[in-house]
């Protein structure tokens, strides 16, 4: 896909997540938001993966470790083929196969169950290890909150993983300065992120989490260090791109109502 199409799918998809949590009445929208450009270019453009063959030992991983954002996920996997987009309208529902959070023996696509805070990364680094154990050339890709970081388990993985010399293990940290209780910055504060993992010997770059080309280029330039973990610090907005949502912590987990369902519909009007 073109970088345009791209961005425009990431729009569809932020569109399905504001859509299908007000049809469940619970959920996290404004987590989906900050990582929605990142999946987009994962699941359309980067990823190696066989929807019809869901357990593909060939295809590449993702784990959404800050698994609370699974709606924006679960969009990109009915859009992707995984299952029909109607699945959506079951998000969290007893009848459905969409968990409130991700759980890999339900869903089709899933490749761990997360939100669990904390365990994505080790996760990810027991996947990588792995698929290189068994000759199978793939990456493993993970999606870790800034929040989520304050977890120690996070550090105990990026303490092994260079060590291990994890080359297909990319990390990425959706920085967007909020957590559940507040600003990151103001609470257990991990800035400057960078700074340590660097400090771990990951091999380290800064984007802006929510241009297409800056993330599909620092994906490149990770595959092209092979004996080296990457982590990929994204600068991101929660809620971008929902005029209400955007950096209002308030919508870290609320419904929106049939009218901010259209107000959302609007503002993405033409950029879908
Ligand atoms: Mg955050």
């Amino acid at each position: 896909m073109t970088d345009k199409e791209l961005m425009r799918m990431a729009n569809r998809l932020r569109l399905d997540v504001v859509e299908t949590v007000h049809t469940a009445g619970d959920g996290h929208p404004g987590p989906c938001m900050s990582v929605a450009d990142l999946i987009a270019v994962l699941y359309f453009d980067e990823m190696k993966i066989d929807p019809a063959n869901p357990g593909w030992q060939e295809r590449d991983r993702f784990i959404l470790s800050k698994g609370h954002a699974c709606p924006i996920l679960y969009a990109a996997l009915a859009r992707r083929g995984y299952f029909e987009p109607e699945e959506l309208k079951k998000l969290r529902s007893l009848e459905g196969m969409l968990q409130g959070h991700p759980d890999m023996q339900k869903t089709p696509g899933i490749d761990s169950v997360s939100g669990s805070l904390g365990n994505g990364v080790a996760i990810g680094l027991g996947m990588a290890l792995g698929l290189r154990m068994q000759k199978v050339e793939s990456y493993v890709y993970v999606a870790v909150g800034d929040g989520e970081m304050d977890e120690g388990v996070v550090w105990e993985a990026a303490m092994a993983a260079p060590q291990q010399k994890a080359g297909n293990l990319i990390v990425f940290g959706d920085c967007n300065n909020e957590q559940s209780g507040g600003r990151c910055t103001e609470l257990t504060s991990l800035y400057p992120v960078a700074d340590k993992w660097e400090s771990f010997h990951w091999h380290v770059q800064t984007i802006d989490g929510h241009d297409i080309g800056q993330i599909k280029e620092a994906i490149r330039r990770a595959k092209g260090v092979k004996d080296c973990p990457s982590f990929i610090e994204m600068k991101t907005i929660k809620g971008k791109n929902i005029p209400y949502m955007e950096d209002n912590n308030a919508w870290h987990k609320k419904t929106p109502t049939a009218e901010e369902v259209e107000i959302a519909r609007r503002a993405l009007e033409g950029r879908i």
